[in-house]
């Protein structure tokens, strides 16, 4: 028997979903935007609201993407902020390592503590952000623990702590927003967790060091002298471990490329072991080239055998409180999808999360979703949106099983193993 079988293309539109909005006459930015493509494709489909980890929960961009990329909801947990943007900016983790995300401050001692000016010391580039990192290398903590600054993109940055016995299980420095604003004391989230109260200390240790120095660094006296905001501080947050994910795709030995232009994706998408596509014009706003992004797409589904293509900009959108604008894009989207060949491939459209354009954060509504095959079942469903979608044959599905869903439909599930549950089961 010859087996067939389909390549697999998956749009995931960040922060898809939302809810009614009074400025789109009580309809949701996807309701009110005409789709003729996705109608078209949902018509010929299936259709469903996909629940990233449970009906209700909001998650953030890198859960909800991970879940859709291959990691199991017993795993996506664990993921954390700082090994993923490490992993975007090429940083290599050892066992035992702790990585930490950054920004340089510009901040003002204030007692014992320190009052934030700016959180981001008026936004750096990466280059100064590099030359400040250089005089922050290896720097020792006591207890065996070195700790250095690698540059990540733009103003960011990543803290790498290395030595025995470390533990991520710590709160932040960096306090968000609140007025004054002060750099937080990091503590362990559990007073008797030895090892997180240990590496509480390192870090508290570290920003006192970063601080004690970086008024003196060249490019901090160059600022001072220009009456210019000085990055003479450090504040992080979103500590992890190294991560070892298993993931359904290497486990089917499937080939998977990423394309996005967010740089936590491309951190998520290299900590996954994906290929990942990246690109001045992909700019993770709702500027971003969608055809360019299209176009990778179709050329990287000849090495591989699923594609997914990320778009930043309806999450954006609503985090901009511009539900307009996320119809508009969601308009653009649409018509360039025109473009993609719909004969010999299955096709997903899902998003990480939905997010709510009035509130302008991510909520816990489920996302609208779709599945196509070219040999697929066909439902009731005709209009794609949150409505559409609400009574269609994927039912309520979780982001896990819409991956192995599609997977099924492009006959890639073979070598699947029924007892093997990890990858559906948490
Ligand atoms: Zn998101």
């Amino acid at each position: 028997m010859t087996l067939h079988s389909h390549k697999g293309l998956m749009f995931i539109l960040d922060g898809l979903g939302d809810r009614p909005v009074p400025e789109l006459q009580d309809r949701t930015p996807l309701e009110a935007a005409n789709t003729p493509t996705l109608d078209k494709l949902l018509s010929r489909g299936i259709g469903g609201l996909m629940d990233p980890l449970a009906p209700g929960v909001p998650v953030d961009t890198h859960t909800g993407t991970a879940l859709l990329t291959g990691v199991s909801l017993r795993d996506a947990q664990f993921l954390r902020r700082g090994p993923i943007e490490a992993a975007g900016a090429g940083v290599v983790l050892q066992n035992g390592d702790v990585a930490i995300r950054c920004n340089f401050a510009t901040v003002e001692k204030d007692g014992n503590g320190f009052l934030i000016k700016n959180r981001r010391a008026g936004r750096l580039r990466e280059e100064e952000v590099a030359e400040l990192a250089k005089s922050l290398q290896k720097v020792d903590l006591g207890c065996g623990i070195t700790g250095s600054i690698h540059p990540a993109t733009q103003h960011r940055a990543i803290l790498h702590l290395s030595g025995p016995e470390l533990s991520a299980a710590i709160t932040d420095s960096d306090p968000m927003s609140g007025s004054p604003l002060r750099i937080k004391t990091v503590i362990p989230h559990d007073p008797g967790n030895i090892r997180a109260a240990k590496t509480a200390d390192v870090v508290n240790r570290f920003i006192r060091i970063a601080c004690a120095q970086l008024p003196d660094h060249p490019f901090n006296r160059a600022r001072r002298k220009a009456g210019r905001l000085e990055a003479n501080g450090i504040i992080c947050r979103g500590a992890g471990e190294m991560l070892v994910l298993d993931n359904l795709l290497h486990y089917l030995k499937l080939k998977a490329a990423l394309i996005t232009g967010d740089c936590t994706i491309v951190g998520l998408g290299r900590l996954l072991q994906h290929t990942v596509y990246t690109s001045p014009v992909f700019t993770a706003l709702a500027d971003t080239d969608i055809d360019a992004k299209i176009q990778t797409g179709l050329t990287a589904l000849h090495e591989h055998e699923i594609v997914f293509i990320h778009l930043k900009g309806p999450d954006i959108c609503s985090h901009d409180f511009n539900p307009t604008g996320k119809m508009e894009f969601l308009e653009r989207f649409d018509a360039a999808l025109a473009a993609v060949p719909i004969d010999d491939l299955v096709i997903g459209v899902t998003g990480d999360h939905s997010s709510d354009s009035i509130q302008g954060e991510h909520s816990g509504d489920p996302v609208p979703s779709l599945l196509f095959s070219p040999r697929g079942r066909r439902d009731l469903c005709r209009e794609y949106g949150e409505t559409g979608c609400c009574q269609g044959a994927l039912g309520r599905i979780s982001a896990n099983h819409f991956l192995i869903s599609m997977l099924d439909m492009m006959g890639s599930l073979h070598n699947y193993r029924s007892e093997d549950t990890k990858y559906y089961l948490m």
